[in-house]
Formats: structure tokens, C-alpha cells, sequence
């Protein structure tokens, strides 16, 4: 019942067909992770120079209960291998389906011939009974963790992990098609009305007969489990509509083979580079804080006028405590309390705030202030102002308001020379905190080149995080074969992070979480460096390094190029 896709070469290091090979490299996934990390919860660091362990000793094997399960799967990867996929598995071979049989009893037998198989990595796929009110025939439940569950007693197994299953799910879905990762029940019985809601209200999304029993044959390799919706609540198994729904479910497993495919090219051992420092910097630890006291304080809601921080997890994190983000004071209730952005307001908000008497907190970071309070200045003397910065940021639309008049923004080269000052000997010129330093030198040389008089800041605009995080990453893009920068799409300072890798010659990528890392960045790629913006969450880093253990042993080591203690007061309004 084990059928290759295509001929696969005779597996390295082990006899096709035969025991488990020599050398094989037990992944992080079904075995609990191996992931050690510096700073990061996990255990000691590796130095990051020692040798990986051996890539994937054998191919994909692939479990599908049922024969027409097995069929459709088998087609997903014949279409895969047609368009010539899973570039990167290099040795590893062509992936194999094996049928398993229908039930728990049949899936425990077959976990014996698993064990005894030669193969790098192991997905279990079928079609499964929908659970979450959420899924509909045909959606696919990529499974985070499998647990067999008794018939209502404490009798549940252990849960076995799949960390990959945020990369695969989010890899599903850019494929077009609709795919969750959650939890997966296996029980030894048909699902059915309460018996749905009782298992949902385990947290589990999806349920079948099969994957606990199989998955603990995977040992340390990577696993994989993908289970297609027949049934829901809505649509149960006699249902009329069942078998559409049944139907629905095996083109989505087809339609899975090929993404599949792709997760076994991504799988083998990888090192994963840590900058230091990275993620969160003084100013935005003092906005998120300024925030949960003002909730703590005067209870919710609590309006934020834009984004706190321009992270969508920080964002999503206080809304759901109470915190309401708007994008204009109009949109804010007389009386209640509101809290400016850590990117600043221009002064035509402060008068909105104190004509409407609105109760006003300032989350804006001391380091944007000072680029206020220069624009200010300079402005007073008689200076034009040319500020360096992007336009359409938030704290460029700030500093801007302050002295109107007399302050132009600067992006191009072409701006620099289109500027008509009425006197070339009174030009000064300012940053945006969160430029990239040396995109910005090229600015301010081009406008000293034009007015060799002109006066910058006091002290660098650029903030100190900025540059930080900026150099940590440069050291780490010049030892990895791809970068990684945690931080949303609107974070300024995680985009130049992004453009500092590429400019040191490394691929790079602006991830929010580890569902936007694509399984073809991973084919082929041994060293990962990984870095946060300033307003992207530690956690989020915990979460990218925990999801890449499920392709295979993860070595984390970290390159500290500077430490940080800058800490920044609160303002008066919530300092006790
Ligand atoms: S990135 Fe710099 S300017 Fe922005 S909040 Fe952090 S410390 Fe302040």
C-alpha cells in the first residue's frame, strides 16, 4: 500500500524500504522541539559555528486512511512533481503514500510499519469532522498539536506537537485555499451532536479516527497533519449535503499535495541567528505602558488616537483589553480619555484635544519630541526646515505640523534640488527617527553638497534603537542565507531592517508572525537570521523560532553587537 509519487532514488545512508537509517536527524516537531535560544525560553545557546546535523536521511511519507484519501493526495503530488516541485529536497527522494486504514485500531497497526519505514519527514492527511463553528466542507485544519481524546474521562493521550503547522496553514491559504491551524482530536468513534461541542469545548477544531495513533510514529522527524473537512455541525455526517461536502474535501486534499510538497523541501536542520538587540526599544515599551494605565486607571474603554505602535499584535493585544483606536479625535466621545501614538501629533491636535477639554495622555516617544522641539527652533530662527523622512508616516505628519511654514519634506535627491530657500544660508535639515542610516547620510550629503552651510540636529535624529537594531542586523545578514524581520507592514524601522539585509546581499523578508514565512524562502537555506523592529513583541520572535523547529533540529545562536538600557520616564498622568 505504499506507492512512490515518482521514482525516488535509493535513500542515503539506508536501505530503501528498510530500518530507520543511520543518521537520522530527529526534527523539533513530534518529539516535543530541540529549540534553544539566548534570551529566548529554551535552554542553552549554540555558538553558532558548529557543524548541522545531517539534512533529512529519507523522503516524505505521506498516511491517508482511506483509498480515495490516498488517491487524491497521491494526485496532489503527481501535479506538484509535474510542475516540478519540492526543489531543495536535494537526496532526500520522492515523497510515498502509504493507505493506513480506516479507525483507530487499523491507524495503531500501520504505526508499526511507519516506525519501520525510511523517511525524513511524515504528514498524515484525510478527511476529518469539522468541530469550530468557524469551518465549513472543505476547509483544511492544519493540525498545531493531535491528541487522542477518551469518550468524556480524563483518559486523554498526550498531545503530539506539529510546530510547523502556522507556516503550513499560512502557505494553504496563499495556494487559495481555506486553511486554519488548531487542534486536532482523534477519537474511536464517530462524532456527533453534543459530542462536537464537547470535544470544541476542549479548544479542539477538527476531529478524526487516526493522526494521535500515526503522528507518535514520526519519532523527532518533522510531521505534518492535514485534516479536509467533510462534516460539520451544520452539515452532519447524514446529512444530504454530506456528500458535497465530502467531495469538497478531497479537492482541497489534492490541492494540499503540492503545498505539502514544498513543506518537505523546506524541512532539515537550520541555525538561526539572532540579532541583538532586536524587537521592543524604550519608547514603545513607554507607549504600550502609558496605555494598560490609563485602562488600569480608568477602566475601558480607553481611546488611542492611530496606532500605539504600528505592530498589529500589540494593536490586537489592547483592543481586546479595552483600548479603542481611531483615527481622528472627531471619532473620540466627549469627556473620555485618549491617548496620543508614541509617533507624536502635530499642534493643530493638541488644540482639537484642549478645545474639546479631552481628558490627554501623551504616549509620544522623548526621541520624536526632540525632532519637535528642533523643528521648532530652527523654524524660530529663520531656518528653513528640510525634514528627511517618508511621506504619509505618522511622525513625519507630526514634525511637519509643527512649523508649517517653514519646514519642506525631503525624500528624493530631486527634492533636495528642487528646494528654493529665501536665504541658502539658512537651511537645517532633520530625520525621521526610524530612517536607514546610511539611506539618510545620502540626504544630508546631497543637501550639504547643495548648501555646504546648512545645520543639522544636535544630535542624531535617528534614533538609538533604530541604529541598533540596523547594525545587529547587517552582522547577521552577512552569515545567513535569509533574513527574517518581525514587524508589520506599517513599522517603518522593521522595513529599513529589511532593506539593511538586502543592501549587506542577503534575501530578506517582513514577516508578522510566522504564518507569512513562505516554504520556498526555506528550501535549501541552512542559516536563518532573525531580527524584531522596535515595535514587534519578543513573543513573536519565541513563536518564528518555535514554528522553524517543525521542519527539523534548530541551533539558535545570537549576535550581540550592544545592549540597551535606556529607559524613559512616564508622563506625570499615570506615573503613580
Ligand atoms: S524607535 Fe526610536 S523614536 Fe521610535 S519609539 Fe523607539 S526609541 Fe522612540
Amino acid at each position: 500500500m505504499t506507492e512512490p509519487i515518482h521514482s525516488p532514488p535509493p535513500a542515503p545512508g539506508g536501505a530503501p524500504g528498510g530500518g530507520v537509517p543511520a543518521g537520522r536527524v530527529p526534527g523539533a516537531g513530534a518529539a516535543g522541539g530541540r529549540v534553544s535560544d539566548g534570551g529566548v525560553p529554551g535552554g542553552a545557546v549554540a555558538d553558532g559555528r558548529a557543524p548541522l546535523a545531517e539534512p533529512p536521511a529519507g523522503p516524505l511519507l505521506v498516511c491517508a486512511p482511506l483509498r480515495f484519501e490516498a488517491r487524491a493526495i497521491r494526485r496532489g503530488l503527481r501535479d506538484s512533481a509535474r510542475a516540478g516541485g519540492g526543489t531543495g529536497r536535494g537526496d532526500a527522494g520522492s515523497p510515498t503514500v502509504m493507505r493506513t486504514g480506516y479507525g483507530s485500531v487499523r491507524a495503531a497497526r500501520h504505526a508499526e510499519k511507519v516506525r519501520e519505514g525510511s523517511f525524513g519527514m511524515l504528514a498524515i492527511t484525510g478527511t476529518g469532522a469539522g468541530l469550530a463553528p468557524v469551518l465549513r466542507p472543505g476547509d483544511l485544519v492544519v493540525a498545531s498539536e493531535v491528541t487522542s481524546v477518551g469518550d468524556g474521562g480524563p483518559g486523554d493521550g498526550p498531545a503530539l506537537r506539529s510546530p510547523s503547522a502556522p507556516l503550513l496553514a499560512g502557505e494553504l491559504r496563499r495556494a487559495g485555499l481555506r486553511a486554519h491551524a488548531g487542534r486536532v482530536a482523534t477519537v474511536d468513534y464517530l462524532v456527533r451532536g453534543a459530542e462536537r461541542d464537547r470535544l470544541a469545548q476542549k479548544g479542539m477544531m477538527a476531529a478524526d479516527m487516526e493522526s494521535a495513533q500515526l503522528a507518535a510514529a514520526a519519532g523527532g522527524c518533522p510531521l505534518a497533519v492535514i485534516r479536509a473537512i467533510s462534516d460539520t455541525a451544520d452539515r452532519p455526517l447524514l446529512h444530504p449535503g454530506v456528500l458535497a461536502g465530502g467531495l469538497s474535501a478531497l479537492r482541497s486534499l489534492r490541492a494540499a499535495g503540492p503545498v505539502l510538497d514544498r513543506w518537505a523541501a523546506a524541512c532539515g536542520p537550520r541555525r538561526v541567528l539572532l540579532a541583538g538587540p532586536r524587537s521592543f526599544c524604550a519608547g514603545v515599551e513607554r507607549a504600550i505602558e502609558i496605555v494598560e494605565r490609563v485602562l488600569a486607571q480608568r477602566g475601558s474603554p480607553v481611546y488611542v488616537r492611530k496606532q500605539i505602535v504600528h505592530n498589529t499584535h500589540v494593536v490586537h493585544d489592547l483592543e481586546q483589553r479595552g483600548a479603542i483606536f481611531v483615527d481622528e479625535l472627531d471619532e473620540v466621545p466627549d469627556g473620555a480619555p485618549v491617548v496620543f501614538s508614541a509617533h507624536g501629533v502635530s499642534p493643530a491636535v493638541r488644540q482639537e484635544a484642549a478645545q474639546r477639554e479631552l481628558s490627554v495622555v501623551d504616549a509620544t516617544c522623548p526621541l520624536v519630541a526632540k525632532v519637535h522641539k528642533e523643528a521648532l527652533r530652527f523654524a524660530a530662527d529663520g531656518y528653513l526646515v528640510a525634514l528627511i523622512g517618508h511621506n504619509g508616516h505618522e511622525e513625519v505628519e507630526g514634525t511637519l505640523g509643527e512649523a508649517p511654514g517653514s519646514t519642506v519634506l525631503i525624500e528624493t535627491a530631486e527634492d533636495v534640488a528642487a528646494l528654493r530657500p529665501k536665504d541658502e544660508g539658512k537651511v537645517a535639515y532633520l530625520m525621521q527617527t526610524t530612517l536607514a542610516a546610511d539611506e539618510a547620510e545620502g540626504m544630508a550629503g546631497a543637501l550639504l553638497d547643495r548648501f555646504p552651510a546648512a545645520r543639522g540636529p544636535g544630535s542624531d535624529d535617528i534614533c538609538y534603537a533604530t541604529t541598533n537594531r540596523q547594525q545587529a542586523a547587517r552582522v547577521v545578514a552577512a552569515e545567513a542565507d535569509l533574513v527574517l524581520v518581525a514587524g508589520s507592514a506599517n513599522s517603518s524601522n522593521s522595513r529599513r531592517l529589511v532593506e539593511t539585509a538586502e543592501r549587506a546581499g542577503t534575501p530578506a523578508h517582513l514577516i508578522d508572525g510566522p504564518e507569512d514565512i513562505q516554504l520556498g524562502w526555506l528550501a535549501g537555506v541552512s542559516t536563518v537570521g532573525l531580527t524584531a523592529g522596535a515595535s514587534a513583541p519578543p513573543a513573536v520572535v519565541s513563536e518564528i523560532i518555535d514554528a522553524l523547529g517543525g521542519f527539523g533540529p534548530v541551533e539558535v545562536a545570537e549576535r550581540v553587537t550592544t545592549t540597551e538600557s535606556i529607559r524613559f520616564s512616564l508622563p506625570k498622568e499615570v506615573r503613580h
